[in-house]
């Protein structure tokens, strides 16, 4: 046996590497229809293609295959399948990013490649074939897999495939004819996130960090203001036009670049970055640009706005011309942003100078209050300011003191403002009706941008923009949503775990039409307008039902042009009969049976297990894609979620340079290790922190855990008599088994870890410390269904520990160990021991002089048969009454009240846990254990019963209660 931890992990990986070679020698982990067993269809996402996976990604997958491989134990016929996605431009972008030599990304796939190869003139030629897009793809494909091989995931790898594949390609064609039919495709203008750099739309699979940090489009009311001296425009942009009735002035960034332009007829302003966007908003309209200036040639000057108010324009730091229109009225009563640029303009008047300003045109701006919010007195954003001592616009917190003020107004707030047709109204009916007449009157026009800054992966900026011709899935059909928010209220779609349910049924309220192809990457072609291409998020819906078939197809020979769409409609729908499909297609009717026979049987997937970033898009359409295009018996049964995993505290980056990736753990750590630590180290609802000290201390318990497995396998066992503990170690044993069993069947995992792995090594401490070195095979008895307990989570070294005892079987395809009833009695007082012990330890060290014998004092079953009284709700006078009629007990009032009061006060499940047991056999385990107790505490010792210990005038007698005895020691 290995000595050191670097030692024990060598060793942990050859047998690792064994168990791999020996489970695809035998291919245990392909699946087919077996009629007459019951099926589990388990998938995770296909990974993403374009470079390694890391960790975070590794505990998703290693999740999903802990819950394969338990249902294999539990005897389902399981498929875990595995495929690649490939679609869209990351892919493409890199490869030209590579191509144009682009020194970071070169760098980064430097050393991407490096992670798996060695050679470094392997690496610049494999770097070479990535100018072709498709050899990135497939060279990481096949890494990824590997990788998950490594990590002995049971996949069934017949049935991989790419996105980019032809017969991939022919189903995607199948399934958008379909949403055609159902009339869910669409075409129209659409404001979409749109990418400068590639001029075309990009959504959140292309932007960055957009899984993490949502990116969504904001409509803001860019209002004009009307300049006194030209009779141009500033178009002042924000996102609560009823603030407008409180305008007090404008701000503009002084060092800021603003373009006059003519539009639709009329002049106008607004920085340069608004108008590249303005014209993707509008790209059949013309814009002339007249001249450029700067943000301080506006200051000083006056304006008029639409409800009439004369305005001048002042500096501010705080707008950003990358913002809306760069460009902003004030409103400093109820936007704390406002109200602190104003005071500071007020406290230094000397910038206005710069400007030729009289300061005392700034003096006399006060805030006007046009928003009453119950419980506010003056302004509002005044108050919130002071509150949290805020002097300068350059206060991080006022983002927060903003949102905070904003949300409470949009919630609370009313209008009280001189119009009639506006005083009284809601903040927010206030907004629609103010927004919607400035649009009328063409006081107002509607300006899109983002609520954060965003780049896509090969860093092109993202705005917003209007696309017209755009083809859409539209998601906002209302009984599509009612179907779906059945399933998910009636619980036939279960959510694990369930908090999660909520998320998907506030995503279906907002969930509207979403782009579903762009003009560029790589996928399907829209069969009926090529130019546009099926992207990522809409071509990865129903691929669940791809992998029932993918191996048949290869297998018969099948070209992707036999896969036209009946073949799809008999596969899946059961349209047809298989001889005149065959005679359409050309594929043989036997393999158009055998592929309708292996999508009946698999469908619908039981369980789907992802991350929780997914929700809102992939999950959600997921569902919908299904009640779409199927029938009702194979929509989806289950999706589990687990969230993402940092590092020692912080958040993984590439920047940071603290990703570790799932190469590194395959070379540098174990599959096993790492599966253990993972499922243990988090429950599936919590951030898991990978801390290297902790991995570390998992090492250590796998190394005893390993040691005393060979010691056991070893051990030369007779027919062993079974003595209490040995007893109490399998009832132990029996527990153990119902917990974990019940905890993977919660989709509990790290709990299931905890009894399995960590709570039974600690048991098996116990039960050495009782039974003395017979305990080896009181630990071999169980051995055999211990390892199969854990081989969902610790495969390889389970499988090897089942040859030491000689299997000859696969442990990964044996049985799940049986249920078995188990003494709690015994369970409950054994494991009290360690108490009386410890307490007999106490009372030793009050005494002055060395003590030879202790008497062990057990309480007599009517202070018990209290307990159970107290449990049922008796009061303490039918509790007295009970005691005499039944047990005699006159002139023993002082005990019982003594009793009852200290059950009183106890934990529920404290007296429930001496309810189980009865004195005699509380007795008989006390008697039984005198021996251990003698060697533990080198005394001798004496159990006695409370009467007879009165009788013989032994102190403190009277003191003894179930599970603990009183005690005397001479
Ligand atoms: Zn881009």
């Amino acid at each position: 046996m290995a000595q050191s931890r670097e030692e024990f992990l060598e060793w942990l990986r050859s047998i690792e590497k064994k168990w791999q070679e020996k489970w695809r020698e035998a291919r245990v982990f392909e699946a087919s229809p077996k009629s007459g067993l019951p099926k589990f269809f388990i998938t995770v996402p296909y990974p993403y293609a374009n470079g390694p996976l890391h960790i975070g990604h590794g505990r998703t997958y290693t999740i999903g295959d802990i819950i394969a491989r338990y249902k294999r134990l539990r005897g389902f016929n399981v498929l875990f399948p595995m495929a690649f996605h490939i679609t869209g431009t990351p892919i493409i972008a890199f490869s030209e990013m590579i191509s144009r030599g682009d020194e970071k990304t070169v760098a980064l796939y430097r050393e991407y490649i490096g992670l798996y190869v060695e050679d470094e003139s392997k690496v610049d030629e494999i770097l070479e074939s990535f100018k072709n897009p498709l050899n990135l793809a497939v060279f990481f494909a096949e890494r990824i897999q590997r990788d998950f091989e490594e990590l002995g995931y049971s996949i069934d790898w017949r049935r991989k495939f790419h996105t980019g594949e032809p017969i991939y390609q022919k189903f995607i064609t199948w399934q958008y004819y379909k949403l055609a039919e159902k009339g869910l495709i669409t075409r129209g203008d659409h404001v979409v996130t749109y990418c400068l750099l590639h001029q075309q739309p990009e959504g959140e699979d292309d932007i960055q960090d957009a899984d993490v940090n949502p990116v969504e489009v904001l409509e803001f009311t860019a209002i004009k203001f009307k300049l006194e001296d030209t009779g141009e425009y500033l178009l002042a942009a924000t996102l609560r036009p009823e603030t407008l009735f409180g305008a007090v002035n404008l701000w503009v960034n002084p060092r800021a670049e603003y373009i006059v332009f003519e539009w639709r007829g009329e002049k106008y302003i607004v920085s340069s970055e608004a108008l590249v966007k303005l014209r993707h908003q509008h790209s059949e309209e013309e814009f002339v640009v007249i001249r450029t200036v700067r943000g301080s040639e506006l200051i000083g000057k006056y304006a008029v706005s639409p409800l009439g108010q004369r305005l001048v324009v002042l500096p501010a730091r705080f707008v950003d011309p990358d913002n809306a229109t760069g460009i902003v009225y004030s409103e400093p009563s109820d936007a704390p942003y406002d109200y602190v640029a104003l005071m500071e303009l007020k406290r230094d008047p000397s910038v206005l100078r710069d400007y030729g300003i009289d300061p005392s045109i700034v003096a006399s701006i006060e805030p006007v209050k046009i928003i009453d919010v119950p419980g506010v007195e003056g302004h509002h954003a005044e108050e919130a300011v002071k509150r949290a001592n805020i002097v300068s616009q350059d206060d991080s917190r006022l983002e927060e003191v903003t949102s905070e003020v904003y949300r409470e107004q949009f919630y609370r707030g009313v209008m009280r403002v001189e119009n009639p047709e506006f005083n009284g109204l809601p903040v927010r009916e206030a907004r629609e009706r103010l927004r919607s007449k400035l649009y009328a009157q063409g006081l107002a026009t509607p300006f899109y941008e983002l609520n954060r800054k965003a780049w896509c992966r090969a860093k092109g900026k993202i705005i917003v923009a209007k696309i017209t011709g755009q083809w859409f899935i539209n998601y906002n059909v209302e009984w599509l949503k009612e179907k779906a928010r059945e399933l998910l209220l009636r619980n036939e779609l279960v959510i694990i775990p369930s908090k999660y349910a909520k998320q998907f049924l506030d995503v279906l309220e907002w969930l509207d039409k979403r782009p579903c192809a762009r003009k560029r990457g790589i996928g399907t072609k829209l069969p009926w307008d090529p130019e546009w291409i099926i992207e990522s998020l809409s071509d990865s819906t129903i691929y669940m039902a791809f992998y029932t078939i993918a191996h048949t197809i290869r297998e018969g020979g099948t070209k992707p042009e036999m896969l036209i769409p009946q073949v799809f409609d008999y596969v899946f729908l059961g349209q047809g009969n298989a001889r005149e499909v065959s005679a359409k297609s050309g594929i043989s009717a036997e393999v158009l049976e055998e592929m309708r026979r292996e999508f009946t049987y698999w469908y619908p997937v039981d369980q789907r297990h992802t991350g929780i970033p997914h929700i809102s898009n992939h999950l959600t359409f997921y569902i919908l894609h299904h009640i779409v295009l199927f029938p009702r018996e194979y929509w989806p049964r289950v999706i589990s979620l687990n969230e993402t995993v940092i590092r020692e505290g912080a958040k993984m980056s590439k920047s940071k340079g603290n990703v570790i990736p799932l190469r590194h753990i395959v070379t540098k750590y174990s599959a096993d290790l790492f599966r253990l630590y993972i499922a243990w180290a988090a429950e599936l609802d919590s951030v898991l922190d990978w801390r290297e000290a902790e991995v570390s201390r998992v090492v250590d318990s796998l190394v005893k855990f390993t040691s005393i497995a060979k010691q056991a396998a070893e051990a030369t066992c007779t027919e062993l008599e079974e003595d209490l503990f040995t007893k109490w170690f399998k009832n132990k044993f029996a527990e153990i088994v119902a917990k974990s069993t019940a905890m993977l069947e919660n989709m509990e995992i790290r709990k299931y870890v905890q009894h399995a792995f960590f709570d039974m090594l600690a048991l098996v401490d116990r039960y050495r410390d009782f039974e003395g070195s017979r305990y080896i095979c009181g630990v071999r008895s169980v051995l055999k269904e211990w390892i199969t307990l854990l081989n969902p989570v610790i495969p390889h070294l389970t499988e090897e520990i089942n040859s030491w005892l000689g299997g000859r079987e696969f442990l990964s395809t044996s049985s799940w160990p049986g249920l078995r009833a188990y003494e709690e009695d015994l369970v409950v007082l054994v494991d009290n021991i360690e108490r009386v012990v410890s307490d007999i330890r106490e009372v030793m060290g009050l005494l002055k002089k060395p003590a030879s014998r202790v008497y062990i004092i057990v309480a007599p079953e009517w202070k018990r048969e209290i307990a159970r009284l107290v449990l049922s709700g008796l009061d303490l006078k039918s509790v007295i009454e009970t005691m005499r009629s039944k047990y005699g007990l006159k002139g023993r009032e002082v005990e019982i009240v003594d009793a009852y009061n200290t059950y009183k006060k106890m934990d529920k499940s404290e007296l429930e846990k001496i309810t189980k047991t009865t004195s005699k056999r509380e007795h008989e385990v006390l008697v039984a254990v005198r021996e251990y107790l003698k060697s533990k505490l080198g005394l001798s010792v004496e159990v006695v019963w409370e009467e007879e210990a009165r009788h013989r005038s032994i102190p403190r007698a009277e003191r003894a209660l179930p599970l603990k005895p009183a005690l005397f020691i001479e």
